[in-house]
């Protein structure tokens, strides 16, 4: 079986009971969820039954307890995780505004999160990985983008493949350094997961398959470009596959793309047709929304196929 590790953010998430609820007053809140985009891609790929590794870092608190139980339970590799005593767990508060939109309060740079490096236990995952996936969010802070870039040298050296989630919004992508950070990545990408607009960052082409087909020019071999509750595209140099996304009721939509990505590409690693392995992504992006906190809707493989099996014999979700 192929291994696959990333590196990134743990963090727990506490979220606001109420939508539009502020955080410049008291209100209900609700968690610790575990969380971290990072986390929660390793955490649904080893669900599915993926060897799959994360390098990162906790406090030695509950927060950090919270994500190592999790983790641990769905079977990740958690020995890359350095507790650091004397340092809080990240944390990320959230609440959701009636337009959509999210308030953050976050604790992620001067927290345990902040201080990843590149440790005995970070070399030695990264010495038996086959495959490494790169989480925009990672790339922020220049210790995190090193250990990206050590992950990305360790596979191609073996003549392993890298994934890569821009997770970034175009005010993050103008900041000094990132856009080369990005465009780094994405040239030692095999697989490419945008979210939507995030395709057109990395090109000037204006359509979606004139972007994808540009960036399957430069080397990427599958573009999957993930479109919320409409579902996804691929394109590969077979052409394009699309799929809709299944109708579900979205309780809480972070952690979709991750739990999309995750499932994509451990599939993709596993030898799945490109079109199981996204119809697959797409099963696990939605029952992603489907409940409260990041990680709680993750699926095991089974649960993603029955749920495939029960919609494409017309049942409903
Ligand atoms: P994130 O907030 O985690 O960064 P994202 O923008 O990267 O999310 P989305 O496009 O929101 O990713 O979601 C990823 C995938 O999950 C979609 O392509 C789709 O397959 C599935 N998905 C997301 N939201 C829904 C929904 N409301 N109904 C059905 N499927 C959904
Ligand atoms: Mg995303």
């Amino acid at each position: 079986m192929k291994r696959l590790a990333t590196s990134g953010e743990i963090l727990v998430e506490i979220m606001a009971e109420r939508i539009g609820q502020s955080f410049l007053e008291p209100g209900p809140l609700s968690g610790p969820f575990p969380s971290g985009a990072p986390a929660i891609f390793i955490a649904q790929a080893a669900a599915l039954g993926a060897a799959a590794g994360l390098i990162g870092a906790v406090g030695d608190d509950a927060f950090g307890q919270v994500n190592l139980d999790r983790l641990k339970r769905l079977g990740a590799d958690v020995s890359a995780i350095a507790v650091h005593p004397g340092w809080p767990t990240g944390s990320a508060f959230v609440a959701y505004q009636p337009d959509g939109s999210r308030q953050f309060v976050y604790n992620i740079l001067h927290s345990a999160a902040g201080r990843i490096a590149l440790t005995p236990e970070a070399e030695r995952m990264l010495a038996e990985a086959d495959h490494f996936h790169v989480m925009g969010t990672a790339l922020f802070a220049e210790a995190t983008a090193e250990v990206a870039r050590a992950g990305i040298a360790a596979v191609k050296a073996r003549g392993g493949t890298v994934s890569f989630d821009p997770n970034v919004r175009a005010e993050t992508f103008h900041l000094p350094g990132m856009r080369e950070a990005l465009d780094f990545v994405l040239g030692q990408a095999d697989v490419f997961l945008p979210s939507g607009e995030e395709l057109f960052l990395f090109t000037r082409a204006r359509g979606e398959a004139s972007a994808a087909a540009e960036l399957i020019a430069r080397g990427v071999r599958a573009v999957v470009v993930k479109k919320g509750a409409a579902g996804a595209a691929l394109y590969d140099m077979e052409g394009r596959t699309a799929v809709e996304g299944f109708a579900v009721e979205e309780v809480d939509p972070t952690g979709a793309g991750d739990c999309f990505g995750a499932a994509f590409v451990s599939r993709w690693l596993a030898g799945d047709p490109p079109d199981r392995a996204l119809a697959l992504a797409n099963a696990c992006g939605a029952l992603a929304v489907t409940r409260r906190g990041p990680m709680e809707g993750i699926a095991t493989l089974a649960e993603a196929e029955a749920f495939l099996a029960r919609q494409s014999a017309g049942g409903v979700a």
